[in-house]
């Protein structure tokens, strides 16, 4: 039903010739990560990439997946290309926006409900391009993806900042923003700074109460939550190769933490076994016969040093369990030293929930070994001290577990099953608490723990572990219990100990599912109607923004000189925000809210020139838009730094904003704005951003010789007529300032459908 196996035969075909072509330009041994890459370069010319060092470089992925939340945006835009289907396989999933209360029955019932403009235009709009969807309740979009798209040697993209999960089959898989999903579902190419390479060898094996969770949580520790940024991790050494292929994704899910732009595993017999557990044993053979490609060169691993920038190294049979936190993942603790740090730090030692499953370890594996220490819980007669949650990763994982008694072991422990969707994990958690003031700690087997991650409740001291260890501490109720070392009261008033927890890799009569969830789209989408509400607030059919009108930009007005730090945050805040992000009109009336203007030192209140009042950025520039006059942004270093959020850069081009003038971008946002067809600029002499006054009339010059490296000409003038002319630059290659022309990128990929 899901993969696309001609299109992993193509994808393997390129392997021979293109790193054969990489080994001739980079001329010494290649990381796994490298073979891929410069398998997947958009114009094969491995020697152009290899010239660019850490520069960016074009990509061509072979997947995209979305979230329901980010998948919004992404696909409205993608109807803008005028394309009858997606260039390449891609998928949406329904997960981020069920929330987790009574439990899995009745919270999908609600959800389906609140929710139901959303899921009907996801499902509408993938049936009509060509796009796989799984429905809310099918599962957790990595943990589908593991079993159903990932493939070693791959390439793909996802709206999520945890798709690098995938890298646990030996795929380079990314989280992006939803532009650059819509890019790749519309033909275009992808662009990414060629990353640097940290490689983590692993030696010994895992035992005991130790698992993969240990690993990336040991590694976090080291890098801390910054040094994986521009990173890709790759993993490797005898250990790597004694991990399952869940436990692989585990690690490279969490890696995510890090700031990993992705992590990877290389192909071996623990993914093989894995890909024929889930039914995928034709590309198990397919990747046996390029299985040299699909791990590094034994050079590079026998010398590490010499080919990655960093190296680490693990040995799996002395790692100790940890746990992590709290607030921070990369807050590493030792399960030896836990108890003392939380006395220490004055933590609440009591535990009041324990939370197990989510995209992260949900696994047949995980499981299995959770449910060996509940099973002892109910053997020797230990009652479950805090609450307790279940989130299968998805329905083929919770039918299995369900069909093979597991959940009724979760039942007996006390346990509560939670849908197979994010939950909890995202904040979508209407915690039953008698007071939200009460400091109080959680455990998780979830990847982020960043204060009021899970129950929005900044007093609540989360913290992460496997899901052995949030289960064996669930039943203690106690952050100081060790299950390694320490005993507990039973119900007899005996002095009991856990066993060591065992887990089985795999189902041993195979997985099973009634209905996975997944809905595969028509075979001829032409006459599908994609559904939107005209009266939705929270969905609104995209129009094309209009062509460039011919001539240079005069008369604009000066909407707001943003005054230092300018994120993608202060451009278009998240938070409540969010429940728009499929209504651009709507989202727009947060524009620029979190900016500090230069000239009164206020958020959110700007000067409008038409008739001199103060008042929101996004209601003085809508009276602009009114009056047909164009605007200006103006802003200090580093504009629109932040994650790559796509309305940061389609507010203020829906709004009418003309032109961002800065004293630099942050790359990824200034190409967002030039794919959406507006003027990103930057000062030729950045002392230039001192001379913008607050009632400035401003005429851009040079448009019509628009051309690549030749700078652009910014006339002011003043309110009291004087008038200072300066020269500023851009970074537009030649079809970029053809995006520009036409108005936005996607514009011309519509005009050449229709040619
Ligand atoms: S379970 Fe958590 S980490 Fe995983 S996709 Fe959902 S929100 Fe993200």
């Amino acid at each position: 039903m899901a993969f696309d196996l001609d299109m992993i035969k193509k994808v393997y075909s390129n392997y021979e010739t293109r790193i054969a072509a990489a080994r001739k330009v980079v001329g010494k041994p290649l990381t796994l990560t490298e073979k891929i890459l410069y398998a997947h370069l958009w114009d094969g010319d491995a020697a152009q990439a290899y010239q660019r060092g850490t520069d960016y470089v074009d990509f061509a992925p072979d997947r995209v997946a979305m979230q329901d939340a980010t998948a919004q945006m992404a696909l409205l835009q993608f109807m803008q290309a005028g394309r009858a289907s997606v260039a390449v396989p891609s998928t949406v999933h329904c997960d981020h926006l069920i929330q987790a209360k009574e439990g899995a029955k009745t919270d999908l019932a609600v959800s389906n409900t609140q929710n139901k403009e959303v899921f009907d235009f996801l499902a509408s709009v993938s049936n009509k391009y060509g796009i796989g969807f799984w429905k809310p309740g099918a599962g957790i979009i990595h943990q589908v993806v593991l079993e159903n798209y990932a493939f070693p040697g791959g390439m793909m993209i996802g709206t999520d900042s945890h798709t690098p999960n995938a890298g646990g089959l030996g795929m380079i898989a990314i989280g992006v923003g939803g532009a650059d999903a819509c890019d790749v579902m519309a033909g275009l190419a992808w662009e990414l700074k060629f990353p640097k390479l940290i490689g983590v060898k692993l030696t010994g094996k895992l035992s005991g109460w130790t698992s993969a969770k240990d690993v990336i949580l040991k590694v976090a520790g080291i890098l801390t939550v910054k040094g994986g940024t521009g990173y890709i991790v790759e993993y490797f050494g005898e250990g790597a190769r004694s991990l399952s292929a869940t436990g692989k994704g585990t690690i490279c899910n969490m890696g995510a933490e890090i700031g990993a732009t992705t992590s990877i595993f290389g192909y071996d017999e623990k993914i093989a076994d894995y890909l024929k557990g889930t039914k995928r044993a034709e590309i198990a053979e397919l990747a046996d016969q390029v299985k040299s490609h699909l791990t590094g060169d034994d050079e590079v691993y026998a010398n590490p040093e010499k080919y990655f920038d960093q190296v680490i190294g693990i040995d799996l049979s002395t790692l100790e369990p940890h746990v992590n936190g709290p607030f921070t993942p990369d807050m590493a603790w030792p399960i030896s030293k836990l108890k003392e740090a939380v006395k220490e730090h004055g933590w609440p030692q009591d535990l009041e929930v324990g939370l197990i499953g989510s995209c992260t370890n949900s696994s047949y594996e995980d499981i299995t070994r959770a449910a060996s220490i509940a099973q002892q819980a109910v053997d020797k007669n230990l009652k479950a001290k805090a609450e307790f949650t279940i989130t299968p990763g998805s329905e083929l994982v919770r039918y299995t577990i369900e069909r093979d008694g597991y959940l009724n072991t979760f039942d007996q422990m006390g346990g509560v099953v939670l849908a197979n969707a994010c939950g909890p994990c995202i904040g979508q958690w209407a915690r039953h608490s008698d007071d939200p003031n009460r400091k109080n700690s959680i455990i998780t087997s979830f990847n982020r723990n960043f204060k009021a991650r899970n129950d929005g409740n900044p007093n609540t001291h989360a913290f992460v572990a496997s899901p052995e260890i949030v289960t064996a501490l669930t039943i203690a109720g106690d952050l100081g219990f060790n299950p390694l070392t320490d005993t507990l009261t039973n119900a007899n008033g005996e002095q009991v100990k856990l066993d060591e927890p065992k887990g089985l890799e795999m189902p041993p009569k195979g997985f099973a599912v009634e209905d996975a969830g997944y809905q595969a789209p028509a075979e001829d989408g032409s006459k599908v109607s994609v559904i939107v509400d005209p009266q939705s607030t929270r969905l609104q059919l995209l129009e094309p923004f209009k062509a460039w009108e011919g001539t240079d930009l005069n008369g604009l007005k000066l909407l707001i000189k943003a005054k230092g730090k300018c994120t993608t945050d202060h451009i278009s805040m998240a938070g409540p925000w969010l429940k728009f992000r499929g209504h651009l009109d709507n989202i727009s009336n947060n524009m620029l809210i979190g900016a500090i203007n230069f000239f009164n030192d206020k958020a959110d209140n700007v000067k409008n020139q038409l008739d001199g009042s103060y008042g929101p950025v996004p209601a003085v520039q809508r009276a602009y838009k009114a009056a047909g006059i164009g605007t200006v942004v103006v802003g200090d270093e580093n504009y629109g730094e932040g994650s790559s959020r796509e309305h940061a850069a389609m507010e203020p081009r829906h709004l009418g904003v003309r032109a961002i003038l800065v004293k630099s971008f942050a790359r990824i946002h200034e190409t967002n704005l030039k794919k959406q067809g507006m003027l990103a600029l930057t000062f030729a002499n950045p002392e230039d951003y001192d001379r913008i006054q607050e009632d400035d009339t401003i005429d851009i010059v040079g448009l019509t010789e628009f051309a690549p490296g030749k700078a652009l000409k910014v006339v002011l003038t003043h309110a009291d007529g004087s008038s200072v002319s300066f020269a500023v630059n851009h970074t537009y290659n030649a079809q970029q300032i053809e995006w520009f022309k036409a108005g936005g990128a996607l514009n011309i990929i519509r005009n050449s459908q229709k040619a």
